[in-house]
């Protein structure tokens, strides 16, 4: 087994262990790739989308937010390309039922001749010859299931914005430049998913569409890349662990003009989990060909009119929840024993403290449990009065708590009480009524 392997299977057992992440419907057996997310894992990805959400949306004059339906009308996906084009050559095995990419590197000899040898069943000649397969999980609208019902769930959520960019932008009396983001799930029925929560057939995407007048947009896109790569190191993410990636005209989408990838060092390699691209006028003028409504911009300074560019930033939210789970994954020796610490920056961290009474007699389970009642109403705070004092900092240190507040002998007699730091192990002693505040700065800092 590689050490990458070792690390990964090490953080999907963590995952499950402290509740970040469950395989879904794992009593019958799971899923294939999807995933739930437990007490812990949903409070850090909620964490990370609201700071999402207040940096592009509340911090910013120039953005609005929206929430989309998944469901929408089936022609938006014809104007988008993904019916014709969002497909992957498959090959079927006609002995086992298993289906693959055309491309798969497991495949020996040629799919559709008699030499090829299914990498599941070990056949030879059972594979077909590859066959276009659309990736758009499909569904019926109404009791009957008619051809003329047939929706799709949305493989991704941007066409909402695109559908929606003239009333935003009546409603709000935004003028271009201004973006609308939203955040969402969408579906694709991906045939090789993998790594973990990495690629997942239901995922959650932080994406944000800029409008921008045409001449404008290279200077936009720059703006806009650099923004998101400063806002990732915001969040604690290691420089060292984020590089860009500029797609080659070969690897450019049929609607891009100009895209760059932020791709992260997982423990599995360099991967890809937000895009930043200029999509130019394709999916506007696509839509307004399509629905036949007018979709162009009139300039109310200069008279002028034109379909904007758009300009678009797109995250992955269970991605981005994965690169924070690795980047704050360690294991270290302290005091001659082996700990294994999640180093969330504490604005994201799931639980922000925990309360420990030393020993649950003397009073200290009642004070502890009166500073846990106080604390409960300003932050996500956990108590945990089973087992050695050590080992319930263990717990909260694999969970990312940052803050372990301990209720000792002293505490009953001054009102007093320790802090242990998750990261430099320091334990300050700091009056119980000052808790509040005590929190509230080393949260903001
Ligand atoms: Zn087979």
């Amino acid at each position: 087994m590689s050490s990458a392997d070792n690390v990964m299977d090490k953080l999907v057992s963590l995952a499950k262990r402290r509740g970040f992440v469950f395989q879904s419907s794992e009593i019958y057996g799971g899923l294939g790739s999807v995933w739930d997310y437990g007490p812990l894992g949903v409070e850090l990805k909620k964490n990370i989308k609201e700071r999402w959400w207040r940096s592009m949306v509340h911090a910013r004059e120039d953005i609005e937010g929206l929430d989309a339906a998944i469901l929408m009308h089936p022609k938006v996906w014809e104007a988008s390309g993904h019916i014709a084009g969002f497909t992957d050559p498959l090959v079927d095995c006609k002995h086992c039922k298993n289906r693959f990419r055309a491309d798969d590197p497991r495949i020996k000899g040629t799919p559709g001749q008699p030499d090829a040898q299914c990498p599941v069943c070990g056949t030879k000649g059972s594979l077909t010859a590859p066959r276009q397969f659309n990736l758009m999980f499909k569904t019926f609208m109404g009791p009957v299931e008619e051809q003329a019902a047939v929706i799709f769930l949305r493989p991704e959520t941007a066409q909402g914005i695109y559908v929606n960019y003239l009333n935003v932008l009546q409603s709000s009396r935004q003028k271009i430049p201004f973006g609308i983001a939203q955040i969402g799930k969408a579906f694709r029925n991906e045939i090789t998913p993998g790594n973990f929560t990495f690629r997942t057939r239901e995922f959650e995407q932080m994406e944000m569409q800029f409008f921008v007048k045409p001449g404008t947009d290279g200077e936009w896109f720059e703006r806009w890349r650099d923004e998101r790569m400063r806002w990732l190191v915001e969040l604690g993410i290691r420089p060292e662990k984020l590089r860009f990636h500029q797609h080659t005209p070969q690897e450019l989408a049929h609607y891009a003009k100009e895209a760059y990838d932020i791709e992260y060092e997982f423990p599995f390699g360099w991967h890809e989990f937000e895009g930043i691209h200029n999509r130019s006028d394709f999916d506007l003028s696509r839509h307004q060909q399509f629905s036949g409504k007018k979709l162009d911009y009139l300039d109310a300074g200069t008279n002028e009119r034109y379909l904007p560019y758009v300009i678009e930033t797109s995250a992955g939210a269970d991605r981005t929840a994965l690169v924070v789970l690795c980047d704050a994954y360690a294991e270290e020796e302290v005091a001659g024993e082996k700990r294994v610490v999640l180093r969330f920056q504490p604005s994201l961290a799931p639980l922000k403290a925990a309360v420990f009474p030393l020993v649950n007699k003397d009073g200290m389970p009642e004070l502890a449990r009166r500073l846990y009642d106080g604390l409960r109403r300003h932050f996500n705070v956990f108590y945990d009065d089973g087992g050695s004092i050590g080992r319930r900092y263990r717990r909260q240190d694999e969970a990312g708590t940052p803050f372990g507040i301990t209720v000792d002998g002293q505490s009953t007699q001054d009102q007093t009480v320790t802090v242990r730091d998750r990261d430099t192990l320091k334990q300050d002693r700091v009056a119980a009524d000052r808790l509040v505040d005590y929190l509230v700065q080393k949260l903001a800092g």
